[in-house]
């Protein structure tokens, strides 16, 4: 399949991050053309099955939507347990596969977020004051802002890499970076698991912390926004509060859809 019937089979089933009853009706076909394809021609069926997995905008209950696909959903994840373990894969296309394998296997943080280790940038929000952060990891650095930093003097707090006390899920996915040869991902990810402060507040906290708090809002972290953020000059480039229910950073497909 070409890169347009991609497009198209994907602002179907899962437009601008929003799914449906249908868009889970088409895992069996996702999974059954995934396995039929050699391993370096899957990445676009097991993107777009997991981003319907680990959508966040449901228009219904996911629960009920899923009953049926169990089993589709355990053999997606272990196609891509398979796919990520053939050293076929640019740093970019692999994390989309670790992504997937994280979303087939149910983690709805990992499944959605980890891709900003393929742009460089993470969204994320101060668990304690509630500001907007941009959370750098990458080839531009490892480091904190609560301001636009690109060209720009924004303050920048640097991340501290975890070595050690790393949860399961991030020791999991360095062990995969490194055996499937991804040195560069298996040493981001000490700065994704790792610990930082907030240039707005100074408390610190564990960058996943921070990505937690911007994927899922809390009442508390919403209000701790609203109230304590200090107005600055350049408040107004600030991206404005997302709905809680909402997801803070809209979901636009994976990076082969962006630059169609
Ligand atoms: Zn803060």
């Amino acid at each position: 399949m070409g890169d347009s019937v991609w497009e198209e089979l994907w602002s179907r089933l899962c437009h601008q991050g929003t799914v449906y009853s249908a868009s889970f009706a088409a895992l069996p076909s996702l999974e059954a053309a995934a396995r039929r394809w050699p391993a370096e021609h899957r990445l676009p069926a097991l993107a777009l099955g997991a981003s319907i997995v680990a959508a966040t905008d449901v228009e219904g209950r996911r629960e009920e939507f899923l009953r049926g696909f169990e089993e589709t959903v355990a053999r997606l994840g272990q196609l891509a347990l398979e796919t990520i373990a053939r050293p076929l894969w640019s740093r970019e296309e692999y994390v989309y596969l670790l992504q997937a394998a994280l979303a087939f296997q149910g983690d709805p943080l990992w499944g959605r977020q980890l891709e900003g280790l393929a742009s460089g940038e993470f969204h994320g929000m101060c668990p304690s004051c509630g500001a907007d952060l941009y959370v750098v990891v990458g080839e531009k650095g490892f480091f904190v802002s609560a301001d636009d930093w690109v060209g720009q003097p924004a303050r920048r707090v640097a991340i501290e890499p975890q070595l050690d006390n790393v949860p399961p899920v991030g020791r999991w996915l360095r062990d995969q970076a490194l055996s499937a040869q991804q040195p560069e991902v298996a040493n981001w990810l000490r700065y994704v698991f790792g610990t930082s402060s907030c240039p707005r507040c100074g408390q610190p906290f564990a960058v996943p912390d921070a990505i937690k708090s911007a994927a899922w809002p809390t009442p508390s972290s919403a209000g701790a926004r609203a109230a304590s953020r200090p107005a600055l000059p350049n408040e107004t480039r600030l991206p404005p509060a997302p709905p809680a229910t909402a997801l803070a950073i809209p979901y636009r497909g994976p990076w082969w859809i962006k630059r169609l």
